[in-house]
C-alpha cells in the first residue's frame, strides 16, 4: 500500500481576538487572546434570595463554570448582590459574578455602587438600554460605572430584543437599494452592527477596548454561524458564544453543540454558554457539564477523565455493561473535585468500558485503563488492560467495585504527588 500524502489531523483554528480580564480579588479569568475558551453559566434563582443564589453560584462554579451571571433586575436584587458576593467569599468561591442588566441597569449601577463594585462584569443589552435620546445617555451611565469600577463589559445583543430603531433604519436603507437584501440578511446586519457600534461608542466613552466582549445570540444554528462569522470578520473583540433559547434536553444539547462546535473549530469564540432549559428537577449545573463536554470533545480543554464506552448491541443483552459504564462515569465525575487538587493532570486519564470481545480488548488497550466485559454467551470474565497490556481478569459479582479500586490505584500511582524525601 502506498501513502498518497500525510493526512493532517483536524484541529481548531487559532483564535485572534483581544484579551479581556474578568477579575475578582486575586482571581483573574482571562477571556480571548491565547486564553482557554471559558465556560460561563447563569443562575435561575431570584437574586433577591441571596442565599439561594449564592448556593447555586457555588454549585455552578464547582461544576466548572468560570464566570457566573446573575439577574440584576430590581433595586432589591441590586441591594443583594454585595451580600451574595460576600457569601461566596466566605465559602471560598472566588468565581467572578456577572450582572445581567436590562432596561434599568443605568439606574441600578448608579444607585447601588456596592452592587457595581461586587460584580466583575456587566452584561449590557443595547436593545434594552432605552429609546430615542435616552439610549446613548443611559448606555453611557453604564459604561461610566464600568470605567469607574474597572469592570469588563459584555455587549450582548439578542435577536429577541434587537434594537428596533436600528433595525427599522437598516430596513429603510435596504428598501432603497437597487437590489434589496433578503430580510434575514438585514436582520443579521442589525445584530452585528448593534454589537460593533455599541462597542465603538463604549470605547469613545472611555472604556478600554480590551475590556469589551461581544455576543450576538440567536436561536437558530445556521443563523448563529452566519452572524458570528461576520462578527469575527469585522472586529477583534473577544466573543462570547451561545445559542439563545436553545431548548430542552436532547434538542437544546444537540443544537448548542452543533452551532458552537462549528464556530469554535473555525477559531471563533472565546467564552461559551449553553442556554439549556432545565427539565423539571434537573440540576442547573447540566448546562456547565454540556459546555465542558463540547470543549473537551473538540480537544480545546480537558475537564474530566474521558470514558470510552461502546453503545452495546445484541451481544450485550444484560444490563451489566450499561450499569458499569454509568457507575464508572459517575464515579470519575464525583471524585473530580477532590482528585483535581490531589492528582494534578488526572483529567487527562482515559478509561474504556467495553461490552464484548469484538472491540473490547482493542479499545481497552488504547485507554490508560480499560475493561472488556463479557458479552452474551462469552465466558463470565472481564479482562482489564493497563497501559496497553492485559493486567488481570475480574470475575464474579463485584466487578464494578473492583474496577473502581483498580482505577483509583492507577490514578494514585500515575498522578499522585511524589512523597517528599525523608
Ligand atoms: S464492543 Fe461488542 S458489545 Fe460493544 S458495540 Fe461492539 S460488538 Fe457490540
Amino acid at each position: 500500500m502506498n501513502f498518497q500524502q500525510a493526512i493532517e489531523p483536524a484541529a481548531p483554528k487559532p483564535r485572534r481576538s483581544r484579551q479581556a480580564s474578568v477579575t475578582w480579588g486575586p482571581r483573574v479569568v482571562t477571556v480571548g487572546g491565547d486564553a482557554p475558551v471559558r465556560v460561563q453559566s447563569m443562575t435561575n434563582t431570584d437574586t433577591v434570595d441571596a442565599i439561594g443564589t449564592a448556593i447555586q453560584v457555588k454549585e455552578l462554579a464547582i461544576a466548572g463554570s468560570e464566570m457566573v451571571r446573575i439577574t440584576v433586575n430590581t433595586p432589591e436584587a441590586a441591594a443583594q448582590v454585595p451580600y451574595i458576593r460576600d457569601q461566596l467569599d466566605r465559602m471560598g468561591i472566588d468565581v467572578p459574578l456577572i450582572g445581567d442588566f436590562h432596561y434599568n441597569g443605568h439606574r441600578l449601577l448608579t444607585d447601588y455602587p456596592a452592587c457595581a463594585e461586587a460584580l466583575s462584569k456587566y452584561r449590557i443589552n443595547p436593545g434594552n438600554v432605552g429609546k430615542g435620546d435616552k439610549k446613548d445617555r443611559q448606555f453611557g451611565q453604564m459604561i461610566e460605572a464600568a470605567v469607574r469600577w474597572k469592570k469588563a463589559v459584555r455587549i450582548g445583543v439578542n435577536w429577541g430584543s434587537l434594537d428596533q430603531e436600528l433595525l427599522a433604519h437598516l430596513m429603510d436603507v435596504n428598501s432603497r437599494r437597487d437590489e434589496p437584501w433578503a430580510a434575514k440578511s438585514v436582520m443579521y446586519e442589525a445584530l452585528v452592527s448593534s454589537a460593533i457600534d455599541s462597542a465603538t461608542l463604549a470605547e469613545s466613552m472611555g472604556l478600554d477596548g480590551n475590556q469589551i466582549i461581544l455576543s450576538c445570540k440567536v436561536s437558530g444554528v445556521q443563523d448563529l454561524i452566519s452572524v458570528y462569522r461576520e462578527l469575527a470578520k469585522r472586529c477583534d473583540y473577544a466573543l462570547h458564544l451561545g445559542l439563545t433559547e436553545a431548548g430542552m434536553a436532547t434538542k437544546g444539547t444537540v443544537a448548542s453543540a452543533t452551532a458552537l462546535s462549528i464556530l469554535l473549530q473555525e477559531g471563533i469564540g472565546d467564552t461559551i454558554r449553553v442556554s439549556l432549559t432545565p427539565q423539571p428537577g434537573e440540576a442547573r449545573t447540566q448546562e456547565v457539564l454540556i459546555a465542558n463536554e463540547i470543549l473537551q470533545a473538540l480537544g480545546l480543554r480537558v475537564f474530566v477523565p474521558s470514558v470510552t464506552a461502546c453503545p452495546g448491541c445484541g451481544r450485550t443483552t444484560s444490563m451489566t455493561f450499561q450499569e458499569l459504564a454509568k457507575t464508572i462515569d459517575d464515579y470519575l465525575r464525583d471524585q473530580m473535585p477532590v482528585w483535581r487538587k490531589k492528582y494534578p493532570g488526572v483529567e487527562n486519564l482515559k478509561v474504556a468500558v467495553m461490552g464484548c470481545i469484538v472491540n473490547g480488548p482493542g479499545e481497552s488497550k488504547h485507554a490508560d485503563i480499560g475493561i472488556s466485559l463479557p458479552g452474551t454467551g462469552e465466558a463470565p470474565a472481564a479482562p482489564v488492560f493497563i497501559d496497553g497490556e492485559k493486567a488481570l481478569t475480574l470475575r464474579g459479582d463485584n466487578i464494578a467495585a473492583e474496577f473502581h479500586q483498580l482505577v483509583e490505584t492507577y490514578i494514585e500511582k500515575r498522578f499522585g504527588r511524589t512523597p517528599a524525601a525523608v
